[in-house]
């Protein structure tokens, strides 16, 4: 495709460079009275392109047939940029076909403020596109599985909501917590209707007081942020998303880019209020490029729907796994197996282990860290809530992830994981995997210790059953924070501790470099951890550790998770308060006192 898009451009440069070429010798040889339908008939293969064949992108100037750039949902086949869309053409690209109902397609607004012109304005536009409304709403199946759905469009008065807008989508919500359905919303918006006044404000509220019924029936909302999704549209229902989900290069904001430089007196930066900027920042789930996004949509639904599969006959917890060795490894000599450069990391682990695998960003307060993964997946068909550290391979890799130590957005952005599991009723799965949580200025100013008191708190009790799995250090309260769990795990290798062997050495003696010995005496390693009832199970490492074999690693887990999964989902179900009790007093019963 590349090679055809490059000919087709480069054929067109030299047509066009020849073309005028010849126009200055015909202007310098042939008589003025010869116009340029004579021109145009000598040089007929190099008439202009007709439009309906070709387009022409406005980001990268490339140029394409129409034929193959429809054929890629409207996406520009050189540089990727998505071109906007009309609702029916999103709705048409997400629903399956035929499954489109439309719902109050004749509901108008009224003219609130008697704005001049505005009724014959919206008559103009109504002829122009088809369209009633800036908004398309109604009801369809996405793979197979029923939604509401609706799709906005910037091409009606730039997709901004008055009270039809607002009004077509509160009653989407709540047709959609009538049916128990989910909602899968495109917007597209310059914000509130100017030319209905403080009535388009109110809609943001309104709107947003339909969408938290629908959240508080259990339901699904997946908003999908389009390009532009800016002022009132932003800061009212597109943002209330349980998972948002944009497109490469989408507009996002509240306030314009113009009105914002104009007040700090700054030029912003190209990528401004871009949909990767808005990630980074913690506001935005996932950007998914625009052929996948149904397929994404699909699997996400699934990923929702309840699942009920007590299979008869499930394993209890440690039946089959792996015998663990004869030999008790001491905590120096775990301490190097951890450390083996070639140690798995859970990012390597995660593809043996889940499918369908939906990475979620963002603590929608300050930004996303890296340092913590979070996202969807099932582990052997059932839907899971997987959260954990996040190590690296490498000083490049590493430093991107803070090597594995999270700031308070991390645990902030974990907290949200672990709420949303609750609202599915998925369990959630956690793996521990760091030094602690980052010591810095930044962690300090945004509240490290607030973050991992928050989650204790919280995690306590979450109605969905909490597995814990050690994979290599646990680090003091950066471990914890994520592992108040009913049933912790760790591998034979790994280790748990309330500060790091080098910080316990320090601090006791003044003298780190006895961190073999401090290791050694902390009582860190997992068979420590059972004997202390901390750790309920041991899981083999193969022989010289997990890196050298981090599939049979992988397996040994997988089997722990998915019977243990099934057993907790099931004691959850069955006596959901009497799991909860048993949680409290796991935790409870330590620390022996006379
Ligand atoms: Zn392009």
């Amino acid at each position: 495709m590349d090679d055809t898009f490059s000919q087709m451009r480069a054929r067109l440069e030299a047509d066009k460079k020849f073309f005028e070429q010849q126009e200055c010798a015909e202007k310098a040889s042939v008589p003025a009275d010869v116009g340029q339908v004579g021109m145009k008939d000598r040089f007929s293969y190099l008439m202009p392109i007709p439009d309906d064949m070709w387009i022409k992108c406005p980001s990268c100037q490339g140029v394409m047939l129409r034929e193959d750039f429809e054929e890629n949902h409207s996406v520009c086949l050189n540089c990727g940029h998505c071109f906007r869309v009309n609702a029916r053409e999103r709705i048409a690209m997400t629903a399956d076909e035929g499954s489109f109902e439309e719902l109050w397609e004749t509901l108008f607004g009224k003219d609130p403020i008697s704005f001049p012109r505005y009724g014959h304005r919206l008559s103009k536009l109504q002829e122009k596109t088809g369209m009633t409304e800036a908004v398309i709403v109604g009801k369809a199946a996405i793979g197979g599985y029923p939604c509401m759905i609706g799709a906005m469009d910037s091409n009606f008065l730039m997709g901004s909501m008055g009270s039809a807008v607002g009004e077509k989508i509160t009653r989407l919500f709540e047709e959609a917590t009538k049916a128990k359905l989910p909602v899968v919303l495109f917007s597209a918006s310059g914000g509130a209707r100017m030319q209905e006044g403080i009535v388009s404000l109110m809609q943001m509220a309104k709107t947003s007081a339909a969408v938290e019924r629908h959240h508080r029936a259990g339901l699904l909302y997946l908003s999908i942020m389009t390009d532009p999704t800016t002022g009132g549209v932003t800061a009212s229902f597109a943002s209330l998303g349980d998972i948002i989900i944009t497109e490469p290069g989408t507009l996002i904001g509240f306030a314009g880019r113009r009105v914002i430089e104009g007040t700090i007196a700054q030029a912003l930066p190209e990528d401004f209020q871009r949909a990767e900027f808005i990630l980074k920042h913690g506001f935005m789930d996932m950007i998914i490029p625009r052929k996948e996004m149904k397929k994404a949509l699909t699997e996400i639904i699934a990923l929702h729907l309840k699942y009920s599969s007590v299979k008869n006959g499930a394993p209890s917890t440690g039946a089959g796994l792996p015998p663990l060795s004869e030999h008790r490894s001491k905590g120096s000599e775990c301490l190097s197996i951890i450390r083996n450069r070639e140690r798995p990391t859970l990012m390597e682990y995660l593809p043996m282990l889940f499918t369908d695998i939906y990475e979620t960003h963002g603590d929608r307060s300050v930004g996303d860290d890296a340092a913590m993964f979070t996202g969807i997946g099932r582990l052997d068909g059932r839907p899971v809530t997987i959260i954990g550290h996040r190590k690296g391979k490498g000083l490049l890799e590493n430093q991107a992830c803070n090597f594995g130590m999270p700031h308070p957005e991390g645990y902030r952005k974990a907290l949200r994981a672990m709420k949303q599991a609750e609202k599915f009723g998925r369990p959630v799965i956690t793996f521990i995997d760091t030094p602690g949580a980052y010591c810095g200025v930044a962690a300090e100013e945004r509240g490290q210790g607030e973050a991992i008191a928050r989650n204790l708190l919280e995690m306590m009790p979450l109605t969905v059953p909490i597995i814990s799995i050690v994979i290599g250090e646990g680090g003091s309260g950066g471990a914890l924070g994520i592992a108040v769990c009913d049933e912790l795990a760790m591998t034979s290798n790994a280790i748990y501790s309330v500060i790091s062997p080098r910080g316990f050495a320090s601090l006791i003696w003044k003298d780190p470099s006895r961190e073999n010995e401090a290791a050694d005496t902390a009582h860190i390693t997992a068979y420590d951890l059972k004997d202390m009832k901390i750790c309920n199970v041991i899981l083999a490492e193969p022989e010289s550790g997990a890196h050298s074999d981090p599939a049979e690693m992988a397996s040994t887990m997988k089997q722990y998770l998915t019977a243990t999964a099934e057993r907790l989902c099931a004691a959850f179900e069955a006596d959901p308060i009497a799991a909860m009790e048993a949680r409290y007093q796991r935790f409870r019963q330590i620390g022996d006192c006379s």
